[in-house]
């Protein structure tokens, strides 16, 4: 930071969402300890503001410059890198780069109010006379004792540690300290969220043909990074992925290179860290860990912890790829097709996609892995912007999973009403009690029945707020809180807004008595199991089921340890668990995700069919997947039976070609929302106008239509959709048009660049 001695102004982006970057001036006894990355507090209208300083300069044309006031933390918490990548997320997602720097720097760091955890510690003053201690012994006796044991420390200890062996009090010591007979001292400790497991140290595992050419892919591309393109790593569940990152990491670590690693928030499972953590065991704090359940202190630690070097090795969820490692060498994204890496709210950016960029930025090699590739990954590798590596074989050599299709419309003709188990899943469920073997059963449709509708005049109970129906729950909890309430009444809820509402007797509509449930969700599994299967015992595992904070690891090791004959869930079980005991996994209804208005619909079941089946039959027993369906013959369906890939990805494409959808064309949505329905839809068609005049011929633009979610949380939605090649350009224009189109005060406007929620 030398060369910035002499520098007198620094341009900032203030905590504020305004689109402008500000420049201050620095004053004398300042000069020298701000840089590029520094937090500082400054003037801001009539207030002050905290501001990140982006660079540093010698004039500026601004009139009226004020100074700053005050530096923020001890050294600058952002460097040129992730500054770049900030810009970048900023011109690409279409929003301010103050909104970029909420997801680049965790707002613990942001803000530096809480610091480091502070203990204190006990240590002898100074060399203490025979004298002394003979009138202290006959004042205060117990001041005595303690100074006894204190001067015959050897290091300093922990204050509540000395106490508690001397079993003496606070105010003791206290007095001892005011008599100058003791010192305390602060210092700081660790808050280490994994500080108190013993992790087993592990070694390399002997690769397979397949997992050694992948990674010899890899450290071919860390001895040249430069020139070094992604690398897509398409390897079936259990077939080696994970030993082959552990593996790469290694590898950068002898380059003298750091580590990231996403997995999806999901998938972050002690499993997961602790196979992290050991592999890497010799060195303490060798592996730093980010995910949402972190408290703000551990949280502030992990990210220092980061920040100074300490760990060179990331593993996290989507903003670990904002993680302040210095000397990148590899970052690898698992599970890359998962649409959690998507954040959902402002800077709506994709972790892999960030993740590619960041690399290109520092030189760094990206390895994306997944079984089932996203379309865009895919594709990618195919025209030759990215490597494709392949692990066809399960390196326990264990065959794929049988899957057995299942169809839905010939249960019904045989006379049964919307079944729920088949006949023939029923029976294989009835073999694997028998046998003492582990079933899976998957809805991804959480609630007992989906809907409760008026048989008489055909009225649904509908969310006051969204324009959804509110779903019947059985089990009902709010605030963490596992309420338990009657069955004979349970709740009405909406998954969208948290709206609940007690269930009525009569219909409020008509009056009459003629309510009947209608649809059904995991709840309803669950008590249809038990009542077909009254000795099994079965565990439900989904959002409402697992409230409570040890809920979910308490379910798992009992699964674990064979204690639950069945599990039912929602997507909480679909991914990356391994239970060898598991031989059948039923999916309840596959076309849940079929029929959504959305072009990735099959793509997501195809993937999450693909995922499902990967649970079954990890150990000695080949596992059997049961997929009911009302459309069996469905591209998604049928390809995922044969465990083609490949044969799915081609003719997905070619539809994708058909209809300009990704990856040949990027799409960006705009969503217009009002409470106000008529001020949303005319801000929409104004909208969509100015576009028809910003945007070149190139570019394809839908009119204004109210979105398939019509009304959430209270606020009517008219989405916007356009298509074009060139992104970063059609970006720039969507921002210059809304900027210049002043919307009523209540109405708002959404970017979504690159959107995965069509809704
Ligand atoms: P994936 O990430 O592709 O699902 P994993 O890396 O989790 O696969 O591997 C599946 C299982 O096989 C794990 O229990 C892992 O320890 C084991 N495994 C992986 N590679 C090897 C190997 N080369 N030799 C023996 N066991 C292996
Ligand atoms: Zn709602």
């Amino acid at each position: 930071m030398n060369h910035e001695h002499g520098m007198r102004y620094v341009r900032v982006v203030v905590d504020r969402a305004i689109h402008r970057e500000l420049d201050y001036s620095v004053p004398e006894a300042l000069a020298g300890r701000v840089g590029v990355g520094s937090r500082v507090r400054v003037p801001f209208r009539e207030k002050s503001a905290l501001a990140t300083v982006v660079a540093m300069t010698d004039q500026s044309e601004a009139k009226g410059i004020r100074p700053i006031e005050a530096i923020i933390g001890e050294a600058p918490i952002l460097n040129e890198h992730l500054l770049e990548l900030a810009r970048w997320i900023a011109t690409y997602y279409c929003c301010p780069i103050e909104t970029v720097m909420r997801s680049v720097l965790p707002q613990v760091i942001r803000h530096a109010k809480i610091g480091w955890k502070k203990q204190l510690f006990v240590q002898p003053a100074r060399n203490i006379g025979g004298a002394e201690c003979e009138k202290l012994r006959r004042l205060a006796p117990r001041q005595a004792e303690l100074l006894e044991t204190i001067s015959k420390l050897e290091k300093p200890i922990l204050a509540t540690e000395l106490l508690r062996q001397t079993s003496l009090n606070n105010q003791t010591l206290r007095a001892l300290v005011k008599r100058g007979l003791a010192e305390l001292c602060e210092e700081a400790v660790v808050r280490d969220p994994h500080g108190d497991e013993q992790f087993i140290a592990t070694s390399n595992l002997v690769l397979n043909g397949e997992q050694t050419r992948a990674l010899a892919e890899i450290t071919q591309a860390l001895d040249s990074p430069d020139e070094a393109r992604p690398i897509l790593i398409h390897g079936v569940t259990g077939s080696g992925k994970t030993e082959v990152y552990l593996q790469a990491i290694r590898a950068a670590i002898d380059h003298r290179r750091t580590a990231i690693v996403l997995v999806p928030e999901i998938s972050l499972t002690p499993q997961t860290v602790e196979r992290f953590k050991g592999r890497f065991a010799e060195t303490q704090d060798a592996v730093a860990v980010l995910h949402s359940r972190l408290s703000e202190g551990e949280r502030h630690d992990e990210w220092h912890k980061i920040h100074s070097g300490r760990a060179q090795i990331v593993i996290g969820a989507r903003s670990a790829v904002f993680a302040p490692v210095k000397a990148l060498g590899l970052i690898v994204v698992d599970e890359e097709h998962e649409t959690t890496y998507k954040q959902e709210e402002a800077p709506r950016y994709h972790a892999r996609d960030v993740a590619i960029v960041r690399a290109k930025v520092e030189k760094c090699v990206v390895v994306l892995g997944s079984a089932t590739p996203s379309l865009e990954s895919y594709h990618n590798a195919g025209v030759g912007k990215y490597r494709l590596v392949n692990l066809t074989q399960r390196v326990d050599q264990k065959q794929m999973p049988l899957m057995r299709v299942v169809d839905l419309r010939q249960e019904r003709r045989k006379g049964k009403k919307a079944a729920i188990l088949s006949e023939k899943l029923s029976q294989a469920i009835a073999y694997r009690l028998e046998k003492h073997e582990q079933t899976i059963l998957f809805l991804n449709r959480r609630g007992f029945s989906t809907s409760l509708l008026c048989s008489n005049c055909g009225e649904t109970r509908n969310c006051p707020n969204c324009s959804v129906a509110l779903t019947f729950h059985q089990h009902f909890s709010q605030g963490g809180l596992d309420r338990h309430v009657d069955p004979m009444f349970g709740r009405l809820s909406c998954h969208l807004c948290g709206h609940t509402a007690a269930v009525p007797k009569k219909c409020p509509a008509c009056g009459q008595d003629a309510l009947i449930y209608y649809g059904f969700g995991t709840e309803k599994v669950e008590s249809t199991v038990a009542q077909i299967f009254p000795k099994a015992v079965i565990r439900r595992m989904d959002a409402d089921s697992m409230t409570r904070k040890d809920a979910y690891r308490e379910t798992l090791r009992s699964f674990r340890t064979g204690k639950i004959d069945i599990l039912v869930g929602t997507q909480m079980i679909a991914k990356g668990l391994h239970f060898p005991n598991v031989t059948l996994v039923g999916i309840i209804n596959a076309d849940l995700a079929l029929h959504l208005p959305d072009f990735r619909a099959g793509e997501r079941t195809f993937q999450l069919l693909t995922q499902v089946a990967g649970r079954a039959g990890r150990g000695e027993t080949p596992g059997e997947v049961f997929v009911q369906t009302y459309t069996p013959f469905s591209p998604s369906i049928q390809f995922a039976r044969h465990h083609d890939f490949v044969g799915y990805f081609q003719q997905e494409l070619e539809f994708r070609e058909r209809c300009d959808f990704p990856p040949f064309k990027h799409a960006i949505l705009i969503t217009v929302r009002s409470a106000h329905e008529g001020r949303a839809k005319f801000s929409g068609e104004t909208l969509k106008r100015r576009l028809k005049e910003a945007l070149p011929e190139e570019f394809t633009l839908g009119d204004a239509t109210p979105a398939p979610l019509e009304k959430l949380q209270g606020q009517f939605r008219f989405h916007i959709l356009i298509r074009g090649e060139a992104i970063m350009r059609l970006s720039r224009l969507v921002r210059e048009t809304l900027d210049n189109l002043p919307f009523p005060e209540d109405v708002a406007a959404t970017i979504d660049v690159d959107p995965y929620q069509l809704l």
